[in-house]
């Protein structure tokens, strides 16, 4: 099958500190890859690096073909492929939940204002905010603010959709909502690239888990490898620590 995404040895340092290592990775279409790890061994910048948010340093990381270190490639173009949400959701607090989600492809004139509308308003049934599209961020709650920017990625019409711990700023009681939506997209056959730290979300929905620790890829396979039978020792005992 064509890899969607394709790393290969990926080198990222920030001035004399090298965070990722030697990282080599192939995402195929529809595939959902789950990254955990602990905090600092390099997870949000390898994400970062999928889309050139952060320079690469060394290797190459291709998207849909496109070489993201290549001057010559149109990174706006790629990236409009490419849906991101973090930890904290950046909505507009000053625009409507429709106007959020309307915002981007009615600027880069992916859309015109009347389909753009109507776009939201389907995304946003599908995120299960139906009722929510004249209201500001402010009256939303944490939940209900990352559905939102959910929608926002998906009004791009992205194929690609990359999560950097998109639960973890929420109350435990909205983590739920969030994860099923999540995997209603997954059950969609989108290819997901997701930072969590959900390891009841990985294991259900993952097609692969990714483990790093200290810029290292250390082990990857199914959910059922990874996390009933890990081969390596820091993936046990960083299991032991979260599960
Ligand atoms: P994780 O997401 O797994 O917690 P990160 O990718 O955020 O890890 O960070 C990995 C390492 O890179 C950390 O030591 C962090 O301090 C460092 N780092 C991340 N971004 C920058 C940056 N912009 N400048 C300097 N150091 C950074
Ligand atoms: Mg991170």
């Amino acid at each position: 099958m064509e890899s969607k995404i394709v790393v290969r040895n990926l080198k990222k340092s920030f001035g004399r500190l090298e965070v990722l290592k030697d990282i080599s990775v192939e995402i195929a279409e529809g595939e959902v890859v789950c990254m955990i790890g602990p905090s600092g061994s390099g997870k949000s910048t390898f994400l970062r690096c999928l889309n050139r948010l952060e320079s690469i340093t060394a290797g190459d990381v291709l998207v849909d073909g496109h070489p993201m270190n290549d001057p010559n490639t149109n990174l706006n173009k790629v990236r409009e492929n490419i849906g991101m949400v973090f930890q904290h959701f950046n909505l507009f607090p000053h625009l409507t939940v429709r106007e959020n989600v309307t915002l981007a492809p009615v600027e880069l004139k992916i859309l015109d204002k009347e389909t753009a509308n109507r776009r939201a308003e389907e995304l946003l049934a599908r995120v299960g905010l139906a009722d929510k599209a004249d209201v500001y961020p402010g009256q939303l709650s944490g939940g209900q603010k990352q559905r939102v920017a959910i929608a926002r990625s998906l009004a791009m019409n992205p194929d690609i959709m990359l999560f950097d711990e998109p639960t973890s700023a929420l109350d435990p009681e909205m983590v739920g909502e969030v994860l099923e939506v999540m995997k209603q997209l997954a059950a969609d056959g989108m290819t997901m690239v997701v930072v969590t730290h959900e390891m009841g979300f990985a294991r259900e929905v993952a097609d692969r888990v990714i483990f790093m620790d200290e810029g290292y890829i250390v082990e990857q396979g199914t959910p059922q490898e990874v996390f009933g039978n890990p081969k390596e020792e820091r993936t046990r005992s960083f299991l032991d620590k979260v599960l």
